[in-house]
This record gives structure tokens, sequence and C-alpha cells, in this order.
């Protein structure tokens, strides 16, 4: 049966299930990692490298390589000397993980089901969780779906999709206008703790629209959900550590099941990092600068290095030989979130200047593919031989990304939205906060005949 929030197992099957029913096994390569891929001018081509060893070459290079990365910087640089069991977030297991009787040590707050989950039903021992002033935690609100509803789905599956693609976020939800400070403060907090109870994204998308643009808007969400903390969270010290300390909502909010509440267990211990670091780990130990914690595993979620972090590793090599690191050095130009200015004929999903993960991420890659299949039509059907972004259009697409998102809180906290958590990353929110405005955007361009854009007649071989 479904549920509201799929298990990884479920979403898994389904994929399994697409590939074959519509026969995709047979153009999908499975454990080759792309190493390289070089562009070349002469013949207007894109050449890959393999892990496999395996070559390929191709006019169009589409690089669909995901939003997320796991990030090697952000993990503490001495992890690797404690010697026991290590986990990161983004790397987690196929296979069961017994907590049974260890003592476990969660670092940061990436992704991470809850701290006391299989463990605590196993008996775990303390573990310590040491970071604090994180994104909200949001009841995730899963539920198995009823037959009803599924049928309902099917039914009315063509308003729904409707639905979602006129939504800014490419949700099937109602837009419905509300302003908190249009509302008493007894409407807002009834409003409040009835989403809160329910859980799920629905707390921030079903409150009211000035949440993430209104300071003042902002302070009441954060008042509320700061009030609750205090009243799940037993110890007050504790509870203050848990409170964020940014606008709510403008790190990504984490839906998991009864993650304050972990904090009221005898078993698990909250340390400040910011107040007591890391100072080293031993092979069966991490030091902070109040002492030393003895752990029997390490499980790390310390995030990732998001919207630029894959395309990073992949870093494909331009016109003369110029690499993506290096056009990227001081920010991540790009032209409608989909190309690159010295990179012909290469296409981003879900790249810097997109909405990315400030969308409904399958219906924006199914989108945003539409648009690039339509531009390689176009090339054929002309005879062009590469397309590119002109510098000035690079430009003027930089300023509107960031236009649009001077009008929200999201580039006034340090997130993994704005780059803050890696290192020597360009610093400044580079997603697009248009939502359906994009496609539009996006549209438009192509409609004026791919204004913006630079052509190359096609060589001939
Ligand atoms: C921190 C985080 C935030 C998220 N936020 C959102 C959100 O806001 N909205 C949402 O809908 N979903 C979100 N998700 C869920 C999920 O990431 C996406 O919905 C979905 O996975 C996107 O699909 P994708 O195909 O674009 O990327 P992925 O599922 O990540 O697939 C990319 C694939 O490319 C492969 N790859 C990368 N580089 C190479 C290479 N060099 N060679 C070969 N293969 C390569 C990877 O191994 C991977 O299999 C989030 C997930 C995380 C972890």
């Amino acid at each position: 049966m479904g549920e509201t929030q799929s298990e990884q197992s479920a979403v898994l099957a389904y994929l399994e299930h697409v590939a074959d029913r519509f026969d995709l096994r047979r153009d999908i390569q499975f454990d080759t990692w792309v190493t390289d891929a070089r562009y070349d001018e002469a013949t207007q081509r894109w050449t890959i490298e393999t892990s496999t060893g395996a070559r390929a070459s191709g006019r169009f290079l589409i690089c669909a390589v995901g939003a997320p990365v796991d990030d090697q910087h952000a993990r503490h640089p001495g992890h690797r000397d404690f010697a026991g069991e290590t986990y990161h977030t983004g790397q987690w297991p196929h296979e069961p993980i017994s907590f049974k009787g260890k003592r476990v040590a969660v670092i940061g707050t990436g992704s991470f089901r809850h701290p006391g989950d299989p463990g605590d039903r196993e008996g775990g021992r303390p573990r310590h969780r040491p970071p604090a002033h994180g994104a909200v935690r949001l009841s995730a609100g899963n539920r198995p779906l009823s037959p009803e509803e599924m049928a309902e789905a099917r039914a009315n599956w063509d308003s729904i999709r409707a639905k979602m693609m006129a939504h800014p976020g490419g949700f099937p939800v109602d837009s419905h206008g509300r302003k908190a400070l249009d509302a008493t403060p007894e409407e807002r907090e009834a409003l409040y703790e009835k989403l809160w109870q329910r859980g799920s994204f629905k707390f921030f998308l079903d409150s009211y629209v000035d949440i993430a643009v209104s300071e003042e808007a902002n302070a009441t969400m954060a008042d509320s959900v700061k009030a609750k903390i205090r009243k799940i969270v037993r110890d007050p010290k504790t509870a203050e550590k848990l409170i964020p300390n940014h606008f709510v909502m403008t790190k990504r909010p984490i839906l998991e099941n009864g993650y304050f509440e972990t904090y009221n267990r005898d078993n698990v211990t909250l340390v400040d990092l910011r107040n007591d670091p890391i100072e080293r780990f031993t092979r069966n130990s991490v030091v902070t600068k109040s002492g030393e914690h003895p752990i029997d595993m390490l499980v790390l979620a310390t995030g990732f290095d998001a919207i630029s972090g894959t395309m990073l590793r992949l870093n494909p090599k331009g016109r003369g030989g110029v690499s993506l690191k290096e056009r990227w050095k001081d920010r991540f130009h790009n032209f409608l979130g989909l190309t690159i200015g010295g990179f012909p004929n290469l296409f981003m999903i879900h790249g810097p200047g997109s909405p990315g993960v400030f969308y409904n991420m399958p219906l924006g890659a199914e989108r945003q593919l539409g648009w690039i299949g339509d531009c390689i039509r176009h090339l054929r059907e002309n005879e062009l031989g590469a397309i590119e972004p002109t510098k000035s259009s690079e430009e003027v697409w930089g300023n509107e990304v960031t236009t649009l998102a001077n009008f929200t809180l999201f580039p006034r906290t340090d997130s993994w939205w704005t780059g803050a958590n890696v290192p020597g990353k360009p610093r400044y929110f580079s997603a697009y906060l248009g939502g359906s405005i994009y496609y539009q955007r996006i549209a438009d361009v192509a409609n004026k005949g791919y204004e913006g854009f630079a052509f190359e007649p096609a060589k001939r071989a």
C-alpha cells in the first residue's frame, strides 16, 4: 500500500517498474562513473570518459547529475582517525544497520531520520547529538494512503497535475494568498498548531504566503515554533540549544518523527559544538573542548555541497579546455539555469539558476527536459551545430536570480542554500525563486527564437 511519503524501497521498486515497463534498461549503463567530459570545438562534439574505461562521444551533453552531493569538506577532517563504523547520511547503506548496544555520535544537522530511531528500539546506549540551531524539524506526518485516496488521485489525475503546474513549488495544493499579519494572534496560533500537528511541508505551504518574505510574519511563526520546542523538550538548557536562531523556514526544514522528543530520553545528550567544538577523533572517541566522548559509531549528518556540487565534481571542460571549476570560481555563471557560456551544447537539470530544490524536482526535471528536447530539435531543423548563451544574457539572468532572492529572507540565513556550509564556495543564493514563472520565462526565450543565445552553423564532418 502507498504512503504519503514513500519509503526508499518503495521509490526504488517504482523506478524499477518504470524502467521495465518502458524498456529503458537497454539505454542505461549502471555502475559507470563519468570521470571526464570534454568539448571539441573542431567537431562540435562532447567526449566522455568513464570509470569502466569506455569512452563515448555525442553532440549534446545533458547533465542530470542531481542537486546534492555529500560534502567531504564539511566533514570534520580528523574523522578518519575514528576506527569504528562510520556512515554519512548521503551514502546510507541499503543493508539494515544495527545500533543495538552501541554508543552513537551523530554529528551535524543534515537529514537523518532521527537520532533515537533504530537504536532506541534495540536498546542503544548513550548517543550524542552535538549540533544546535539547525533547521526546523517538522513531523513527517507519514501515513498509509487508503484505497479510496488512491482511487481518487487516479480519477482526478489531470486536475492534480494542472494544480502542480500552476503552483509556485510544483505541489498539488491550492494557493490561498493568506497573509500572517492580516490574521489575529489567536487565529495564527490556531492555524500553526493545526498544521504542526498534521506535519509535513504543509506547515509552511498551508500557513501564510508572507512567511519567507516578511520579517514580522516570519517572527509570528518563529515564536510559535520556539514555544513548541520549549514545551516538548523538558530540559530548558537543551531546548534553548535546539531553538532556531535564524528566520524559520530559511533553512531547509527536515521531516522526521519524534525528533525533539528524543532529547527527553536519558540515553541522549546534546553537545553544542559552537561552544564546545570538536578538537579531534581517536580510534574510539570524539574529543570536544569539554572532554572525551567514547563512541562505537559515528553518523555524519554534515550536509551536502548542494546545487552546484555535483556539476563541479563532474567538472566538464568547455571551449579552450577551460574547466567548469575555473568558470565557476567566483559565481555559478549560467543562463536559464540550463546552459553555461563557454560550454556549448551542454545542458543542466536542476543546476544553479534554476528552481532546483525549490521545486518538485521530478516535475522540474520533466519540464526542463521538455525545453532541452525542443532546443535540440531547433538546432537539428535549422542545421545549427552549437548553441551557447551570450555573456550579457548570463549577466541578466544572474541579476534576475539575485533580485528575486532578495525579495525574500532566504539569502539572510547561512545555509546550504546559500553555500555557507562549504568553505570557499561562492556565497550567494543561486536558485531561481520564481517557481512556475521560471517555466514561463524559459518558454518565452524559446518562442523568441532562443533569444540570448549565440549559434554556430553545423560544421561538416
Ligand atoms: C539534501 C536534499 C534535499 C532535497 N531537496 C529536494 C527538494 O527540495 N525537492 C524535491 O523534489 N526533492 C528533493 N530531494 C530529493 C531528491 O534528491 C530529488 O527529488 C531527486 O533525487 C532528484 O532526482 P535527480 O535525478 O535530479 O537526481 P539524483 O536522484 O540525485 O540522480 C543523479 C544521479 O546522477 C548520478 N551521477 C552524478 N554524477 C555522476 C557522474 N559523474 N557519472 C555518473 N553518474 C553520476 C548519481 O549517482 C545519481 O544516480 C532532496 C534530497 C536531498 C538529499
